[in-house]
């Protein structure tokens, strides 16, 4: 039996109502039967990286448990975002969906396919805050915890979306 991991997802949209595709993938996600979701963050708003003539993202963070090794773990999140339209456009282009691997434990990983921690974990205001509502004394492995990161980071443009629903449909 396989041991089972902790491991913390990024979702980010800016395409094609974003909301519901964050309900979309988070339920997508649920139904994997390798995986369970412990923890949903609030959603945030949050200003693009990079391009500037792209609409805002909602960005959210899930702690899942899972059976699943990092690869598969990776190819089941890039599975969802085909089903969820993702095309593969410029960097840090528009997207409908992104959702990224943060981390998986305390794992350090390098492939070709797969970089974890995620490389931008410890500097994104859109994934430290969410990150911090769940699990602040989380530890980045390489960077420190997440209630620190978070102190050198700018908030600037991110806003905590109060009335968010996760479960809403349409
Ligand atoms: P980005 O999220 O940087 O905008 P993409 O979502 O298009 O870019 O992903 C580009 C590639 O990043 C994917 O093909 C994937 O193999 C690779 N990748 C490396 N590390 C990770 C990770 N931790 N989570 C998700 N994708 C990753
Ligand atoms: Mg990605």
């Amino acid at each position: 039996m396989t041991a089972l991991v902790r491991a913390y997802i990024g979702m980010g949209s800016n395409l094609a109502d974003p909301a519901s595709q964050m309900r979309r993938a988070r339920a997508a996600l649920a139904a994997v039967p390798e995986v369970q979701i412990r923890a949903t963050s609030p959603v945030y708003r949050s200003p693009p990286m990079g391009p500037v003539d792209q609409p805002d993202y909602l960005n959210a963070v899930l702690a899942a448990q899972t059976g699943l090794a990092p690869l598969s773990l990776l190819d089941t999140l890039q599975a969802i975002e085909r089903q969820q339209d993702r095309q593969r456009g410029r960097h840090w282009g528009p997207r409908t969906l992104d959702l990224d691997l943060l981390l998986y434990g305390e794992q350090v990983l390098i492939n070709e396919r797969l970089q974890v921690p995620h490389p931008g974990v410890h500097e994104r205001a859109f994934v430290l805050y969410p990150l911090a509502d769940i699990a602040p004394d989380l530890h980045v492995p390489g960077h420190g915890r997440v209630d620190e990161l978070l102190k050198s980071v700018s908030a600037a443009g991110l806003q905590r979306l109060g009335g968010f629903s996760w479960t809403e449909s349409g």
